[in-house]
């Protein structure tokens, strides 16, 4: 692949809360703004609380789920009376982040979560692009205290519903497992590890480094899995069996059980071979997920460096 040459990346967001009862990205947004941290040399940060009403309440949102606020269709919708919070909301975000799709967006969105399944420390984009293979690149070389992976969403940016859409350049850091509500101290750090060495990498890229092209594993959704459910009553019959919990990543092959029902059977993993992700995410019941299954595939980036002023 071609090197790439691009203009230095002087501005980003540090978002956190935008599901208000992840953790981690609550209290480091909030640490960040009791320290006053605007910029490091080369980059300018701005620090956002998504969701303060939800945070304040401690619950993922309060009238509708903020991060699938920023479709291009749901962030031109007309404000009315009957607007639920998180919509408006999504609306002075992107006036104050982007607007999405414009060069006024920020040079990159990162966007702070927790999951309650066994997921380490995984990054979530949507483009394909070099910058945010690069950083995911960077973060799996120097990150140890954690497997580092990514989720590739193949979807178009338009139609993008997560706040880090919103960004000329989005990346969703998740990291789990930790209950909603709760913070550990582990978790913290490794979300806290990967904003460092993201900030780091750009400080880096800005002053003049060269990086190298290369090759990253990621994965990419194939489909959800429901739990398995009572006809009438619609209430789950089943939970993830004990030898998929927490084996989030961990190829599933056909006839490996995935539910274990309430009066003692076994549901078996029918089809191809594939990688579950997000086993049992507490969040996801009420969307009807019950795990994600995805492939593994590889993506090549090109050398990159800022272009030479003239
Ligand atoms: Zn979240």
């Amino acid at each position: 692949m071609e090197h790439v040459s691009l203009p230095p990346l002087s501005r980003v967001a540090i978002c956190g809360g935008t599901h208000g009862n992840e953790m981690s990205g609550v209290y480091m947004v909030k640490e960040m703004q009791k320290q006053k941290v605007h910029r490091t040399e080369s980059v300018s940060i701005t620090t956002v609380l998504s969701n303060p009403r939800a945070v304040d309440a401690c619950r993922r949102y309060m009238e509708t789920d903020l991060n699938r606020c920023f479709t291009d269709a749901l962030l031109s919708a007309p404000i009315t009376d009957s607007t639920p919070y998180e919509l408006r909301r999504a609306q002075e975000l992107n006036a104050q982040l982007g607007p999405k799709g414009s060069p006024e967006a920020v040079d990159l969105l990162c966007d702070i979560h927790n999951t309650t399944a066994n997921m380490g420390m995984c990054l979530i984009f949507y483009s394909l692009d070099w910058i945010t293979l690069h950083i995911y690149n960077y973060i799996q070389s120097k990150m140890t205290s954690a497997p580092v992976r990514a989720i590739q969403m193949d979807i178009p940016i338009s139609e993008a519903y997560s706040l880090e859409s919103v960004g000329k350049r989005g990346i969703s850091i998740e990291v789990g497992p930790q209950p909603n509500g709760v913070t550990r101290a582990d978790i913290f750090n490794m979300a806290k590890e990967a904003v460092d060495l993201t900030l780091e990498w750009l400080q880096k890229l800005n002053s003049g480094s060269t990086f190298e092209g290369g090759e990253v594993e990621a994965y990419t959704l194939v489909k959800s899995v429901d739990y398995p459910r009572d006809p009438t009553t619609n209430d789950i019959t089943a939970a993830i069996h004990p030898q998929l919990q927490d084996n989030d990543f961990k190829l599933l092959k056909p006839g490996d059980p995935i539910f274990l029902s309430f009066s003692g059977e076994t549901v078996k993993h029918e089809g191809e071979e594939l990688y579950p992700l997000f086993v049992n995410e507490c969040a996801y019941y009420e969307k009807k997920i019950a795990f994600h299954l995805a492939k593994k595939v590889t993506l090549a980036f090109p050398s990159i460096s800022v272009k030479k002023e003239d």
